[in-house]
């Protein structure tokens, strides 16, 4: 029997999708804004905002802070880094927009009540030259609680999953979602959108399969819903080939920011090889960004790469030798005694803040950090455009940086009129983390009101019939289960429907072997990345047979058809972009130089929905800075 569902339309005039760090900056902005000019803002977020996102968890600290006012750094010293981390490929005038509003945000955090740790003379303790330490377990709650505040309860809707973009003569003009919780399909309908749904996880195997399924760094609640709304929409997405892979402590995926930066800690190889200062002369090959300190991320990477492939692993943070140096440089015992216990509880802090579960895997495996130490290993590909990766939808930058070619009226707009992104969901602009999210989430909200008051969008005319077409494709999943369930003994295998775990599984299996997984060593070439496109076209038929059992199934089959369209996107761009210019994020075997003559350029693709065709392009660079 087809299950009734109700339908719920939403009229509104700013709809911000998501509710993590982005999507909380844009409506405490919004909020400020829409009195201002009678706006009205909405929204709605796949979970509940105290606990939504990457930050669910907490972390330990602030990745991004500037310092501008106390003259610590400048916006180009911001520009220069990301730049550089990134192998050349950023928008300088995106991330100098960011950098220079961030330190505000992170000043708002401290005002709603978080604990920035502070030194003796008062200022903020930092981690490294970017990072403020933070008491973090509850900086979600906290930033939430402000945009609730700022919204108010009756503008927020939790607990409905986007699906899927309206768009209407080449604009946005809203989205469409089900309730996770209850039979209610939702309709939104709005003059401008903020998408911020956060990243992607689980588009790779992760290394935790079967025994931990679901383990990853990055969490499990993000899978591709920024990626597939701008794609579905029809606006450009830039560095789709810019995937992130951490290495992290191993297995539970503690952060090592805090052991690198502020304990100074080495890592080494089982023979007690320092991979970073061995394989140095590696880093000409990439120059001139291998040469700047710091050395990029993925160049780190790679460096412990190359190493493990050679069978020198397991590698290790040298935890103990580098809490003991500390404790060391105090001049009596009885202060160094004290400082060593500091130290020990600072280190399981680190964890307890953000990642829990590697301080049960420090308990379960009897490890003290002041006594062993613990291996870190290379993670699963992940797509965090706000981090170290790059992947996210092309934006306007803003008016007094962005060059002509890089603006078109409102600052973190897409090229599809009335869709803004931000946080995970715009592209080419790495580094921005959890502060820098906000401060982009607060600029596209204010960029978006700005749109709704100078361009007076009429207010969208979506037809009962679109609506019923889309309601039947978002439920249909469930029909397709209750229809077939019985003509098997074992209702998870059954001809006429895929269940989404086994689709999911399919699609990771396609990811690891082909684009350059876990088990691939990273590594890929235009013969592996054409295979991979032909399962890829055979997996996006079989996702109309996706079927599910109950709601919470129903989300599990978008979320797949999320990742797809981002998996998608990641190949396209990895085949077109011939070079290798992120060897500790993917090796190109067929490719395996970096070409700044031919390739120091951004990568753009565009989907077209109708045709179900890409088409990829070359995006000059300007430099600004
Ligand atoms: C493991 C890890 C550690 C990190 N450590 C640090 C750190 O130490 N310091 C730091 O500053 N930054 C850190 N970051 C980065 C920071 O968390 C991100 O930069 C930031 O959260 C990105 O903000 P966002 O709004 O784009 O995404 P998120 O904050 O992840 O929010 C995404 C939102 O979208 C919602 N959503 C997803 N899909 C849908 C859908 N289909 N429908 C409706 N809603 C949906 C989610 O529920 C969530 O509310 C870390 C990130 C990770 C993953």
């Amino acid at each position: 029997m087809p299950q009734a569902f109700e339908t719920v339309e939403v009229q509104t005039d700013l709809l911000i999708l998501g509710g993590g760090m982005a999507a909380c900056g844009a409506a405490v902005e919004a909020a400020y804004w829409a009195k201002k000019n009678g706006v009205k803002v909405t929204l709605v977020d796949k979970a509940a905002m105290d606990r939504s996102g990457a930050v669910a968890m907490g972390l330990s600290a602030i990745n991004q802070y500037v310092g501008l006012k106390d003259g610590q750094n400048t916006m180009k010293d911001y520009v220069d880094y990301v730049r550089n981390d990134l192998m050349g490929i950023t928008r300088e005038d995106l991330v100098a927009s960011i950098a220079r509003h961030v330190d505000s945000t992170v000043h708002l955090f401290e005002k709603w009540g978080l604990p920035i740790w502070k030194d003796k003379e008062g200022g903020y303790v930092h981690e490294g030259r970017w990072q403020l330490m933070i008491n973090g377990e509850s900086y979600k709650i906290i930033v939430a609680e402000a945009a609730k505040n700022a919204l108010g309860p009756e503008n927020i809707i939790e607990r409905v999953f986007i699906t899927k973009p309206l768009v209407e003569g080449g604009k946005c003009v809203g989205a469409v979602g089900f309730s996770v919780r209850e039979n209610k399909f939702y309709v939104f309908k709005a003059k401008a959108v903020v998408c911020a749904m956060g990243g992607a996880v689980g588009v790779f195997k992760p290394r935790s399969t079967g025994e931990g399924a679901g383990r990853a760094w990055y969490p499990p609640f993000n899978s591709g819903a920024s990626a597939s709304f701008t794609i579905q929409a029809g606006a450009e997405m830039t560095c789709q080939e810019v995937r992130f892979i951490p290495v992290r402590f191993k297995d539970a995926y503690g952060p090592v920011g805090a052991w690198f930066l502020l304990f100074k800690s080495a890592a080494t190889t089982a023979g007690g090889g320092n991979y970073m200062m061995e394989r140095r002369p590696e880093l000409n090959n990439w120059a001139p960004y291998g040469l700047v300190k710091p050395v990029p991320a993925n160049l780190r990477n790679y460096l412990m790469m190359l190493d493990v492939m050679e069978g020198k692993g397991p590698v290790y943070m040298q935890t103990a030798e580098a809490i003991q140096k500390i404790a060391d440089s105090e001049p009596d015992p009885k202060a160094q005694k004290k400082k060593l216990k500091e130290l020990e509880s600072e280190a399981w802090e680190d964890f307890l803040d953000m990642t829990i579960s590697q301080a049960l895997l420090w308990a379960a495996t009897d490890t003290q950090p002041e006594e062993k130490p613990s291996e870190i290993a290379a993670a699963e590909p992940y797509f965090i455009g706000s981090h170290s990766g790059a992947s996210g939808a092309w934006v306007s930058g803003p008016k007094d940086i962005a060059p002509p070619e890089y603006f078109w009226g409102y600052e973190n707009m897409t090229t599809v009129k009335g869709l803004f992104a931000a946080g995970d969901a715009s592209g080419a602009s790495s580094h921005k983390f959890s502060s820098g999210s906000c401060t982009e989430g607060r600029i596209a909200a204010k960029s978006a009101i700005r749109y709704i008051v100078k361009e007076k969008p009429a207010a969208p005319s979506i037809d009962g019939g679109a609506v019923e077409k889309l309601k039947a494709e978002a439920i249909a999943p469930l029909a397709l289960y209750d229809e077939h369930c019985n003509k098997t003994t074992d209702p998870e295998v059954n001809p006429e429907y895929i269940l989404p775990r086994m689709y999911m599984m399919r699609l990771q299996k396609l990811m690891d072997e082909y684009a350059g997984g876990v088990s691939a060593q990273f590594t890929t070439s235009e013969a592996m990345l054409k295979k991979g496109l032909d399962f890829m076209k055979l997996l996006k038929e079989d996702s109309e047979k996706l079927a599910a059992r109950n709601l919470h199934e129903l989300m599990r089959v978008w979320e797949n058809r999320h990742r797809t369209d981002q998996a998608d996107a990641h190949i396209q761009a990895m085949l077109f972009r011939e070079e290798t210019r992120w060897p500790g994020y993917y090796f190109r075997a067929d490719k395996p130089k970096m070409d700044e003559a031919n390739w120091k350029v951004f990568v753009n693709l565009t989907y077209d929905p109708a045709k179900g065709e890409w088409a990829a392009k070359k995006v000059p660079i300007k430099t600004i800075f």
